[in-house]
């Protein structure tokens, strides 16, 4: 569990024999309000992009709606990946050509992103909402996973406090 997708450094990535970083799109790269990003967000892809890591767009979006999106951002996407189930993600693991133990998938959901990455046996990081209010198709799932938070919680799979480092 991450404060953001922008804690993560090349460093620690290296460390934990990551290859390749599959991100969800919505509240957790890019607020689903402001579909520009921010400098903070170009910044952390340079610094990606410089340690030669890439990042791949997985989302249940459409192409249509990610395309523009990402128009500014120029970041390689897979749309309609259909998490919770792991289409998105075995497509990527056979473009990128990694093992499932070096891809690690970035989300701000657990019934989705966390799921996902579940389902296709690779690793998992989940982030804090970028924004704490939601577009109209995410609230069903904000309200069915903030009982299973509760459930994670008590069993103590969850932290309940965000990280800043994968190590701590
Ligand atoms: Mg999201």
């Amino acid at each position: 569990m991450l404060e953001s997708i922008y804690d993560l450094t090349p460093k620690e990535i290296r460390e934990h024999d990551i290859q390749l970083i599959l991100t969800d799109l919505d509240n957790t790269l890019i607020a689903w309000n402001n579909p520009n990003g921010t400098p903070q967000l170009r910044e952390w892809l340079a610094l990606m992009d410089e340690a030669q890591i890439p990042v791949v767009v997985v989302t249940n979006n459409s192409a249509k709606r990610v395309a523009r999106a990402l128009k500014e951002l120029q970041l390689p996407f897979i749309s309609r990946a259909l998490k919770p189930l792991n289409r998105g993600i075995n497509i990527a693991k056979k473009e990128y050509r990694v093992n499932s133990s070096q891809i690690v998938l970035v989300g701000d959901q657990l019934l989705t992103d966390v799921a996902a990455a579940n389902n296709a046996r690779i690793k998992s990081i989940l982030v804090k909402p970028l924004v704490n209010t939601d577009a109209w198709n995410t609230k069903f799932n904000r309200a069915v996973e903030k009982s299973v938070k509760k459930q994670l919680l008590k069993k103590g799979y969850l932290k309940r406090t965000w990280g800043h480092s994968l190590n701590g």
